[in-house]
């Protein structure tokens, strides 16, 4: 089992409402920004300033930070809604878990981070209900406000990294079946 680091200084996160269960895993990626992108202190204290948060935070070599409790509902997803085919439902953050990939511009995401990606997924499925995936881009409204994680991720390829995590995909819906 993959160590999870954890860093709690961001603030910006609340309760979820009553209740709720988390059905829905949302892919985000950091790509480059003013100061150093591939370093994780340098992510969490972007999130900070832009008074935002993520559960997780993936490095390049694939190092998991927690950043929020799971419990909790982190601010991530901004004004959004699920597909038309996952329900529709808004105010994703209620029900969701946000996971920050560290990208770089021009380069593609690592192996560590799609095997560190799939042994977290993993282990959130076996803890929670679990049963979209998705990324920023397909909840964020308007349509077109967010382009992340964007074409470089391959869905793919995290749908194979979290089959050999254990996990049985066949029960999860992502968020590019309907293309496959
Ligand atoms: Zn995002």
């Amino acid at each position: 089992m993959r160590a999870i680091h954890t860093d709690r200084s961001l603030s910006h996160f609340g309760e979820r409402p009553s209740g709720s269960r988390v059905s829905t895993l949302v892919i985000h990626a950091m790509y480059d920004f003013a100061g150093d992108s591939t370093n994780a202190g340098d992510c969490i204290r972007v999130l900070d300033e832009n008074t935002v948060s993520a559960h997780f935070l993936i490095s390049r070599r694939g190092k998991v930070i927690q950043l929020i409790p799971e419990s909790k509902r982190a601010w991530h997803a901004g004004e959004s809604r699920m597909p038309d085919s996952m329900g529709a439902a808004h105010g994703v953050n209620d029900f969701s878990i946000g996971i920050e990939l560290i990208a770089r511009d021009h380069e593609t995401f690592t192996g560590s981070q799609y095997r560190a990606l799939g042994e977290l997924t993993s282990g959130l499925c076996s803890r929670h209900p679990i049963q979209f995936l998705v990324g920023h881009e397909d909840i964020a409204i308007p349509k077109g406000r967010k382009s992340d994680p964007g074409e470089r991720f391959d869905w793919y390829r995290y749908r194979q990294s979290l089959a050999e995590a254990g996990t049985d995909v066949s029960r999860l819906t992502f968020r590019d079946d309907t293309s496959r």
